[in-house]
């Protein structure tokens, strides 16, 4: 059985690490621009991770009639009560670049706590009457130092899983999608579609 989800972002490594993920379950991925379309701007204003998660699949599925996903994620430290969370995208930006955002919170967590969680949760519409959310979180910490040409997905490069003791980045795709935030909550979109004779 094939089914069909198209997923709400313009992150390239997200559409790759959803693919990888989902495709093991006999589900197709289409990003916005596999299909040709623009993805709609939307103001990421909401609360939660779950409440973002929702505007973006919303906005995305008043262009396509088909399921639709979407995720919001982030880091968060637990010596800055879970900045910058809801806020991880932005920091970058402030910070500058990634490079620069990754070095300014090894910089923050000197001396500190260095306990982080990464947090995924994605969001399913067009499927049942309300959006399904499934959440996943990674525990771990963050590393003391990191080699600035270690260019990857975001934060991989200064998160270290706790339970592999090394950084999503050194650790490589197929490790991380084993044991990752979106991967755990991509287990739990699995079982729902599952349990409902989906795939
Ligand atoms: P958003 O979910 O698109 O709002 O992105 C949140 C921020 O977290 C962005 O800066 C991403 O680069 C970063 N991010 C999300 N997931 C990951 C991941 O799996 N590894 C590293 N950084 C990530």
């Amino acid at each position: 059985m094939n089914f069909e989800i198209v997923l709400a972002t313009t992150n390239q490594h997200k559409v790759e690490e959803y693919r990888t993920l989902l495709s093991k379950h006999g589900i197709t991925l289409y990003s916005f621009k596999d299909l040709n379309l623009t993805l709609p701007k939307v103001k990421e204003n909401g609360k939660t991770f779950a409440e973002n998660a929702t505007i973006k699949a919303l906005a995305a599925a008043k262009i396509v009639n088909m399921p639709v996903m979407a995720d919001d994620s982030g880091l968060c430290l637990k010596a800055y009560k879970g900045f910058p969370g809801l806020k991880t995208a932005r920091f970058v930006t402030e910070c500058g670049n990634q490079v620069k955002a990754n070095q300014k919170i090894i910089e923050m967590l000197k001396g500190k706590d260095r306990s982080a969680t990464f947090h995924c949760v994605i969001v399913l519409v067009n499927l049942a009457k309300t959006p399904l959310v499934f959440e996943g979180i990674a525990e771990g910490s963050i590393a003391k130092d990191y080699d600035v040409n270690e260019v990857g997905f975001g934060y991989d490069p200064i998160f270290i899983a706790k339970s592999d003791g090394e950084t999503f980045f050194h650790l490589g795709s197929k490790r991380k999608n084993e044991i990752s935030h979106r991967a755990k909550a991509c287990k739990k979109l699995v079982t729902t579609l599952k349990v409902n004779n989906l795939i």
